[in-house]
């Protein structure tokens, strides 16, 4: 690893892992770490709260139009108030990928998201990093897990959150759901990059997973 601005981008289906990992990566390394998916679920949540129907594209893009979205300190600004909280409701995470697959709501974000790595080291996490928004990022991550167990960590977040009316079943079936949107979408599909770099968390602690990250950027492979 030399002195120059450097990336690395994590990709992987939902609940893999990759933003618990990433940003104990970030810290480790004191690089700024930009989560992705917050940015399309945020906007997710505004849409829903002015009552936007998720497949209404022309809705979504005018409300996109107006909208704000930046990261201060890790949290996440919507028109300049933190939503971190709010972006995580499973109310969210069920609509995020019809907002996710609309072709300008991509070119807006991924724009937004090449502008924020331009100038400081960063990594990156979401489902088009390698592929899209950074295809020369220094270092390229696949984390995975097999659908029961990211089903069972969504399903435990959910519930130390407080939110109640939910089973592991319908976590199952959403992340299913979720998968097969972002894996058969048009634009920015998730699929592996081919230089990257497969990390598969289901037997793996964090601190394991973080370690495979940082000895591979450190390593300078
Ligand atoms: O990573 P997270 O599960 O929070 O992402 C929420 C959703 O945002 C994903 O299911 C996907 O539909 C969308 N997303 C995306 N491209 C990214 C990051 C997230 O389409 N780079």
């Amino acid at each position: 690893m030399n002195n120059d601005n450097y990336s690395i981008a994590i990709d992987g289906p939902s609940a893999s892992g990759k933003s618990t990992i990433a940003k104990e990566v970030a810290k480790k390394l004191n690089i700024e770490y930009i989560d992705t998916g917050a940015m399309y679920r945020a906007l997710t949540y505004k849409v829903l709260k002015n009552k936007i129907d998720v497949k209404d594209t022309q809705g979504v893009i005018e409300i996109l139009k107006n909208t704000n979205i930046d990261f201060i300190n890790n949290s996440i600004y919507l028109d300049g108030v933190i939503v971190d909280k709010e972006i995580r409701q499973n109310i969210v995470s069920k609509n995020v990928s019809y907002i996710a697959r609309i072709k300008e709501v991509r070119e807006i974000l991924v724009h937004l998201q090449q502008s924020m790595a331009k100038t400081k080291n960063v990594i990156m996490d979401g489902r088009d990093i390698g592929t899209v928004v950074l295809p020369d990022a220094n270092y390229k991550f696949y984390v995975t897990a097999s659908v029961d167990e990211r089903a069972r960590r969504r399903y435990k977040e959910l519930l130390d959150r407080g939110e109640k009316n939910i089973s592991l079943e319908d976590i199952v079936a959403d992340i299913v759901k979720r998968d097969e949107i972002d894996s058969n979408r048009e634009i920015g599909p998730l699929i592996q990059a081919e230089d990257a770099h497969v990390l598969d968390t289901t037997n793996r602690t964090i601190d394991e997973s973080v370690d495979f990250i940082i000895s591979i950027v450190t390593g300078g492979s």
